[in-house]
C-alpha cells in the first residue's frame, strides 16, 4: 500500500472501529433491561424448582448471584470492555453455562428446564443468529457437566403445582418484554431507514433533490417519454456572477442566496416536475409532459419571480439566472445527450449576455 492510501485507510479503519464500539454500546443497553427481568423472574421458577427436589442449600447464593446481581455485573464488565460487542456475546454465553447447570440443579424439572433453555436460545439466535445459538447449546451442555461434577445429579421431571405457578411470570412476561424491545428496534431501524433515503434524496441546503437522485430521475423519465413518445422537457439554471454574491456578501450570504433561488424554482414547478440542485449554483428541473413552449414559460415565470424577490439579506439586491431549456426530441438518445444539449443552450444563454433564456437548437 503507498503512502497516502494508508493515511487514508488508517482513520477509515478508526472510524469503523468506532462505530462497532458505537452498535456494541447500544447492545449491551439494550439487553440490560430485558436481562434484569429475564434472569430476575427466571430465579423465582429456579427457587421454586430447587426448593421442590430439596436442593443443596450452597445453592441459594447462586441463585440470588445469579438472577439478581449477574444482569448488572454483566453490563458493567461489557460497556467497560474494549469491545462491548464481543463482551455481550461472551455474557450471553455464561447466561447459557449457567442455565445448563440450573437444569441439573433442579433435577431436570421439566418445565423451567425447557422454559429455561427455550428463553436463553431465543436471547442468542435474536442477538447473534444462528452461530450464537449453536455457541449456546455448547454452553448449555459445559453448564450440564459442570453441574455434574458439582452435585449429585438426580431426576426429577414432574413440576409441581407450586413450580408450575412460579415459572408463570416468566413465561408470560418475558415474551411480552422481548416483543416490546423488538417492535422498539424495529420502528427505530425504519425511522433510520427513512433519514438515509431523505439524506441521499434530497439537497440540504436548497431541499430540492440531491445531483445523484435527480440523475437517476433524469434516466427514468428519459426512459418513459422516449419510450411512449411523450413530450418532456429538461431546464437547466445557472445563477449570473455568482462569485460576485460570494465575494462582496460573503460565503454564508451566498448560501443563503442559493437556498433563495431553489425556493423560487421549488414554488414555480409543478408537483410532478422534478427539480434538483446539481451544482453550486446550478439547478436543473424535468418537466415531463411538458413541450419546449411551455418549458419556455415556465423559464420566463423563474426569471420573473427572481426580478420581484430581492435577497434576503439585502433589499436592493436581486439574483439572475441563465437558462437553457431542451426539448426531447427523437435524435437524443441518451439521457447525458440531453443534459448536453440543455447545457448547451444554457452556455448560449450566458453568451448572450446572461439573465435570458435560450432553447437548444
Ligand atoms: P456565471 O455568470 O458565468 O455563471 O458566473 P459565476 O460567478 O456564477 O460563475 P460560476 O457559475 O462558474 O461559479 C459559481 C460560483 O459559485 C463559484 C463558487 O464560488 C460558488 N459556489 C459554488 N457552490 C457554492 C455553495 O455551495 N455556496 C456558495 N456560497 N457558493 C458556491
Ligand atoms: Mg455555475
Ligand atoms: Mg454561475
Amino acid at each position: 500500500m503507498d503512502q497516502r492510501a494508508s493515511s487514508l485507510a488508517s482513520p477509515l479503519a478508526a472510524t469503523r472501529l468506532e462505530i462497532r464500539h458505537q452498535r456494541g454500546l447500544s447492545l449491551v443497553r439494550r439487553i440490560w433491561g430485558p436481562r434484569t427481568v429475564g434472569l430476575g423472574l427466571g430465579a423465582v421458577a429456579v427457587g421454586a424448582a430447587l426448593l421442590q427436589v430439596g436442593a443443596p442449600a450452597w445453592l441459594w447464593p447462586l441463585v440470588i448471584l445469579n438472577g439478581l446481581l449477574w444482569p448488572h455485573i454483566a453490563f458493567w464488565w461489557a460497556s467497560r470492555s474494549a469491545n462491548p460487542f464481543e463482551a455481550e456475546h461472551r455474557n450471553l454465553l455464561i447466561d447459557s453455562v449457567s442455565g445448563g447447570f440450573w437444569v441439573v440443579a433442579m433435577s431436570f424439572n421439566l418445565l423451567p428446564s425447557v422454559l429455561i433453555l427455550t428463553m436463553l436460545s431465543m436471547d442468542n439466535i435474536a442477538v447473534g443468529g444462528v452461530r450464537l445459538f449453536l455457541r449456546g447449546l455448547v454452553a448449555h451442555l459445559a453448564g450440564v457437566m459442570l453441574a455434574f461434577i458439582a452435585l449429585d445429579v438426580r431426576h426429577q421431571p414432574t413440576a409441581s403445582l407450586a413450580t408450575i405457578a412460579a415459572c408463570i411470570p416468566f413465561l408470560v412476561v418475558y415474551p411480552i418484554l422481548i416483543g416490546v424491545v423488538t417492535y422498539r428496534l424495529s420502528l427505530k431501524l425504519s425511522q433510520q431507514k427513512q433519514e438515509l433515503k431523505l439524506a441521499h434524496e434530497r439537497d440540504p441546503l436548497s431541499g430540492l433533490f440531491s445531483r445523484a437522485h435527480w440523475q437517476q430521475r433524469l434516466e427514468e423519465e428519459f426512459a418513459r417519454a422516449s419510450r411512449h413518445g411523450r413530450p418532456s422537457s429538461l431546464l437547466l439554471l445557472d445563477a449570473d456572477h455568482f462569485k460576485t454574491i460570494n465575494d462582496t456578501y460573503g460565503h454564508a450570504c451566498g448560501d443563503e442566496a442559493i437556498r433563495h433561488l431553489g425556493h423560487l424554482i421549488q414554488v414555480q414547478v409543478r408537483h410532478s416536475d422534478i427539480a434538483g440542485r446539481v451544482g453550486g449554483e446550478e439547478f436543473a428541473v424535468i418537466l415531463p409532459e411538458t413541450d419546449a413552449s411551455h418549458a419556455m414559460r415556465l423559464a420566463e415565470r423563474v426569471r420573473d419571480a427572481l426580478a420581484s424577490s430581492p435577497l434576503p439579506f439585502n433589499a436592493e439586491q436581486y439574483l439572475t439566472v441563465s437558462i437553457g431549456i431542451a426539448e426531447l426530441s427523437s435524435s437524443i438518445e441518451s439521457s447525458p445527450q440531453w443534459l448536453e444539449q440543455a447545457d448547451q443552450a444554457l452556455y448560449a444563454a450566458k453568451r448572450a449576455g446572461r439573465n435570458v433564456v435560450r432553447l437548444a437548437a
